[in-house]
């Protein structure tokens, strides 16, 4: 469980990381940091793509309906303009944000304020997502979530998707992804290049 640092009296940011694959909880994990925040009466403020409609405009939602009111906006640059008077910045599916991000995060860290991102580690091909493996470095809090490998039962971090559609930017929800672990991962890739169609967890 992440603890908060005590920064009482010190006048500084920094940037925490959130990450995972879908289903791991990465959202209750956000929504849970700032809540502490806002019980603590730290001015908080949340961003959001505008990318990500599934639920809902204006508020972050997470896939136990979990919510907390956010802004959307269509740039990471957009998070500058709109961050001001807060002691807080959340900043929830990060990986659809451009490259632009890892300045914003720093900017504001480097003003005083504490910047939570939450996102995706690596997309459906197993690689590394958007302006995520620059904010995991930058970080001075790193934390990895696991969801549950829906072959097997082991420890997930890799998001598979169910479907045949090749864009990198396809939202959706248990019908479209399930969460794997790195063993039934790559056999079911491997599986889809030789044409094969279903993955049976007693013959890995
Ligand atoms: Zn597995």
């Amino acid at each position: 469980m992440f603890i908060e640092v005590n920064s009482a009296n010190r006048k500084t940011g920094w940037i925490e990381v959130v990450c995972g694959s879908m289903f791991s909880g990465k959202t209750e994990e956000l929504i849970r940091r700032l809540r502490r925040a806002q019980i603590a009466n730290q001015r908080v403020q949340i961003f959001k793509p505008t990318i990500d409609r599934r639920y809902s405009e204006e508020d972050i939602v997470s896939h136990n309906r979990n919510s907390i009111p956010s802004t959307p906006v269509s740039s990471a640059e957009q998070i500058l303009l709109l961050a001001s008077n807060v002691e807080v910045v959340g900043i929830d599916e990060a990986q659809f944000f451009d490259m632009e991000l890892t300045t914003v995060a720093r900017t504001l860290a480097n003003r005083g304020i504490r910047v939570i991102v939450a996102g995706l580690d690596m997309d459906f091909r197993g690689q590394p997502f958007g302006p995520m493996p620059q904010l995991l470095a930058m970080a001075e809090f790193v934390t990895k979530v696991h969801a549950i490998c829906q072959v097997c039962g082991s420890l997930a971090n890799y998001s598979y998707r169910l479907t045949a559609e090749k864009g990198t930017v396809v939202l959706g929800e248990q019908e479209t992804y399930e969460p794997r672990c790195r063993k039934c991962f790559f056999h079911g890739i491997e599986e889809e290049a030789s044409g094969g169609e279903s993955v049976d967890a007693s013959k890995i």
